[in-house]
């Protein structure tokens, strides 16, 4: 175990900064009046190495608002291009965000990188600033992700300030410590090769294969296109697992934007984001989103999209197209195989038998048509009695509830009672002719649907008190998501089914 440090003790690099001057700008932040620390992540800190009891220091405050530089960093901007809901929107860049440097510790280097710090060269229209809201929002979506197993960038601390940032309304601003191996977006690639400057699109190539695809030399010697294939297959393969993973937990991004994918297939930049509670293969999350460019149903697509934007910008590094088309071949297997190995997991099957696929399709189906709770369906399916067991037995406890017959807590979630009693009843005969004991089925369920995510209610109510100066609803989000899938004694109401009101919370592009 290594050695946890101070802020200062830290060893700090900025490897982006070694880039060629024009893929940044090196600035101050432009601290805020006040600031003071709502939250800070311990398991963002041991990523660090860093000291836990530095999280309560006056260094640390000094930091992670962007009052003082980190000690060795070397903070700058960037600056990217990027295709908005479609449409090529030229530079954009790092408006409202820092790089402070990156920290080498124990499980790698790690950039720090702070939101809403100010303005930068590539602010545009913008202020620079973030609001408290959607900077909660921010903060504890990246470690529900990350406690559903789903890659995702970081977040160390989350600032508040008094300070009036001008939205729909007046709102307060706040800062959030984002941490990732690297923020290169697919438009960072993209405006190089807008920019008609090839040799700065090999710098970025290179740079990204060097430090995080170094798999994509190999094998050495040939082509000398052959890393950059390599590297947009590995993009592709990862972002088609990266879809699968949010499909099968009902997150939608809200704006998959090119300028907001990551090379390293990260979920990367949350504004409008949202978990389904009701489930509509139509949802759209995002207010602003009218067409529904980026609803549920159509995030796989959009993402392979966006990886041909990516693939058209290596052209310049890769002479013919065969090799770029067949790199991309790579997404409609990868997502296919990764959603087909999620579903058999979350069903509890242990083989792809004939028939499994439109018994999952139905499923979607019937949940769609029925408006179920997303995540209480599977979990509810995994307490499902099997066919030899009495249909009057209890389930166990889960939802604080004992009683009712064993059946209903899944089917009471369907407006189509008889259709979901229907595709139980085919459900329990797939299962018992695999001839897997019943309950070791449920087991492995359990351990992969999670019972807790980051319903846009439960958000809400962590920013109401935040928006109060009160951090402790944040804080008992960030306990109970690190671990979604484990039933926690006394938050059985932070597993129900939203509230009413949760209906009318709108999410939208203001941030
Ligand atoms: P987004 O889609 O929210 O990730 O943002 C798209 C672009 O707008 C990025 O280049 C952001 O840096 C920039 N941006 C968003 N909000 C602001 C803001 N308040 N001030 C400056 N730039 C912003
Ligand atoms: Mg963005």
């Amino acid at each position: 175990m290594a050695a946890v440090r101070r802020l200062g003790e830290l060893t700090v690099a900025n490897s982006f900064a070694g880039l060629p001057a024009d893929f940044y700008t090196r600035l101050a932040t432009r601290p805020l009046k006040a600031p003071r620390v709502l939250h800070a992540n311990p398991a963002a800190a041991e990523l660090l190495g860093l000291d836990p009891q530095v999280l309560a220091q006056p260094e640390f405050l000094d930091v992670v608002s962007g009052t003082c530089p980190l000690p060795g960093g070397d903070t700058l901007s960037a600056v990217y291009s990027g295709h908005q809901f479609g449409v090529w929107a030229g530079q954009l860049g790092d408006g409202r965000a820092h790089l402070l440097g990156e920290v080498i510790g124990p499980t790698g280097p790690w950039e720090l990188q702070l939101k809403g710090a100010g303005m930068t060269p590539y602010s545009r229209m913008g202020d620079g600033r973030a609001v408290l809201r959607s900077s909660v929002r921010e903060y504890l979506a990246s470690e529900a992700m990350q406690g559903l197993g789903i890659p995702t960038t970081r977040a160390l601390a989350l600032v508040t300030a008094d300070d009036p940032v001008f939205r729909e309304t007046v709102e307060t601003a706040a800062v959030v410590t984002r941490m990732a191996p690297s923020f290169v977006r697919f438009g960072s690639f993209e405006h190089w090769a807008a920019n008609k400057r090839p040799d700065y699109l090999r710098a970025l190539a290179d740079y990204v294969i060097d430090r995080h695809y170094p798999a994509c030399r190999e094998p050495a010697g040939g082509d000398p296109a052959a890393p950059y294939v390599n590297l947009l297959q590995a993009v592709v393969e990862r972002t088609a697992q990266l879809m699968a993973a949010w499909q099968v937990v009902g997150f939608c991004h809200g704006v998959m934007n090119t300028d907001n994918m990551s090379i390293l297939g990260l979920t990367l930049d949350y504004g409008p984001y949202g978990f389904m509670d009701a489930f509509d293969a139509r949802h759209i999350c995002n207010h602003t989103d009218t067409n529904g460019r980026y609803a549920w149903h159509a995030q796989p697509s959009v993402a392979q999209w966006n990886l041909i934007r990516l693939a058209s910008s290596l052209r310049d590094l890769v002479p013919g197209d065969d090799a770029l088309r067949a790199a991309l071949g790579r997404f409609e297997p990868v997502l296919l195989e990764s959603m087909q190995q999620r579903m058999m997991a979350k069903l509890g099957l242990a083989d792809w038998r004939a028939g499994d696929e439109q018994l999952v399709d139905d499923l979607w189906r019937l949940m769609h048509e029925s408006h179920a709770d997303f995540t209480l369906s599977f979990r509810q399916l995994a307490h499902a009695p099997g066919l030899s067991e009495s249909p009057t037995q209890r389930i166990r406890e889960d939802l604080g509830t004992t009683a009712g017959p064993a059946l209903t807590p899944f089917v009471d979630l369907f407006t189509d009672r008889d259709a979901a009693h229907a595709w139980l009843t085919r459900y329990r005969e797939r299962v018992l002719a695999e001839g897997r004991p019943w309950q070791e089925r449920a087991e492995g369920m359990l351990a992969v649907n999670p019972l807790y995510v980051l319903r846009n209610y439960l958000a809400q109510q962590a920013i109401d008190a935040a928006k109060a100066g009160d951090a402790s609803e944040i804080d008992v989000l960030m306990r109970l998501l690190a671990h979604p899938c484990v039933v926690q004694p006394g938050m059985e109401r932070y597993a129900a089914a939203p509230p009413a009101w949760a209906n009318h919370i709108e999410v939208s592009c203001s941030s």
